[in-house]
């Protein structure tokens, strides 16, 4: 597997990039170095068959370069995938900065980075990611016009959104979630809707309050105890333990913190027929998708339920009136539809049916 693979290359002091395991035809990786800042980033452009390469710019603070490449390319892939079945006019790309975003953030910094975004011509275009915000974004928006989410509406000067794409996701999330108990439970009416959701952050606690207007009960956790406390007050959610989440005797379970939370010990307690939450990278490994199959879960693939973000971003740069980007995050409802009907046909898990729609779409 990949460990090995990786492990070998560093036996033998190499940095491999047409043979690396994650590479899958990247168009262009381009590694950026600024000697006055420091700066040491690289830019991933896995496909732009659909249109540039959108994706955000990561500051971590890797052990080293090798990680920071299988990050960006593993993850410029899947912006591929996740923009062409969100059916966008755009490709895959990601960037990674080398840095600890608590010690290593400066202006010059991001104005550096956002010179070698401004280098790839409009090829990738780039956006807040973990460790960057709203602030760095508009850094590098001094540099390069290829930034999505620099600034509030009205310093993107007549733009068509705030900047902040968690409320599309979390409306996009609920139209997912939706579709998810049509199919599996056979409910229109989400009245009494039982769902258990884990982080009540920008997405979750927005897509809580999607919940609760339907009529939905709610059971919440998150490590942030304010969080939990403006649920319980303002949605009248059941507050449960860490632990407790997970088991619960509800009709979905909606991980809206972080990812690799449907994994080997979660699925001896988990039991909603439903998973459908905003929270990337759900699965721990692949064979898990095949897991909840077989025991009859409909598990709605996160890069598919989680577009509305994406969505969002791509019409701040394209341009669009909030009522089209609605409009399009509703889409994500026949996407999910068209993925469990097929899955249901083919008898194959839904996240292997999701990548082949992607695939798709993209060969198109
Ligand atoms: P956020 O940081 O605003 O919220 C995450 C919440 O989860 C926080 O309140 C945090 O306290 C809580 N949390 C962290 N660990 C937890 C744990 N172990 N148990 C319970 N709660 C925990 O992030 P967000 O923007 O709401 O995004 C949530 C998820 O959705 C992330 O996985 C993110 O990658 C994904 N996502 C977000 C967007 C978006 O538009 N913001 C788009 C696509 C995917």
């Amino acid at each position: 597997g990949l460990a090995r693979i990786l492990a070998k290359n560093k036996r033998e002091n190499a940095m491999p990039i047409f043979t690396h395991p994650e590479f899958d035809h990247h168009e262009h990786v381009q590694f950026c170095h600024d000697k006055a800042t420091g700066l040491k980033a690289i830019i991933a452009v896995h496909n732009t068959r659909l249109g540039p390469a959108l994706g955000g710019c990561r500051m971590w603070p890797y052990a080293d370069e090798q990680q920071a490449l299988n990050d960006v390319l593993r993850l410029s892939r899947g912006m591929t995938y996740k923009s062409a079945l969100a059916g966008l006019p755009l490709g895959g790309g990601k960037a990674v900065i080398i840095g600890d975003p608590r010690k290593d953030k400066s202006e010059a910094l991001f104005q550096a980075m956002g010179g070698f975004v401004e280098s790839m011509g409009g090829r990738y275009i780039t956006a807040a990611d973990s460790g960057t915000g709203v602030a760095e974004m508009a850094l590098m928006g001094q540099r390069t016009r290829h930034v999505v989410g620099a600034g509030t509406r009205e310093q993107l000067g007549g733009g068509t959104r705030s900047g902040d794409p968690s409320p599309a996701t979390a409306l996009g999330v609920f139209i997912g979630l939706r579709e998810a108990v049509l199919q599996r439970l056979g409910r229109h009416d989400l009245t009494g809707l039982r769902v258990a959701v884990q982080g009540l952050g920008q997405v979750g606690y927005n897509l809580a309050r999607h919940l609760k207007e339907a009529g939905a009960e709610l059971w919440v956790h998150d490590i942030q105890e304010a969080n939990v406390r403006r649920a319980v007050d303002e949605l009248g959610a059941h507050a449960v333990s860490a632990l407790d989440i997970y088991g619960l005797d509800v009709d979905v379970f909606s991980p809206c913190a972080m990812g690799a939370i449907i994994n080997d010990e979660t699925l001896q307690v988990l039991r909603a027929p439903v998973i459908a939450g905003a929270a990337n990278n759900q699965l721990a490994k692949a064979s898990h998708a095949d897991e909840l199959w077989r025991r009859g879960c409909l598990h709605a693939p996160d890069y598919a339920i989680n577009a509305g973000g994406i969505i969002d971003v791509s019409y701040e740069y394209n341009g669009g009136t909030p009522e089209q980007v609605r409009q399009h995050v509703e889409g994500i409802g026949e996407t999910l539809r068209q993925i469990f009907l097929r899955a249901k046909a083919q008898d194959m898990n839904t996240t292997r049916i999701a990548d082949s729609l992607a695939q798709e779409r993209l060969n198109a």
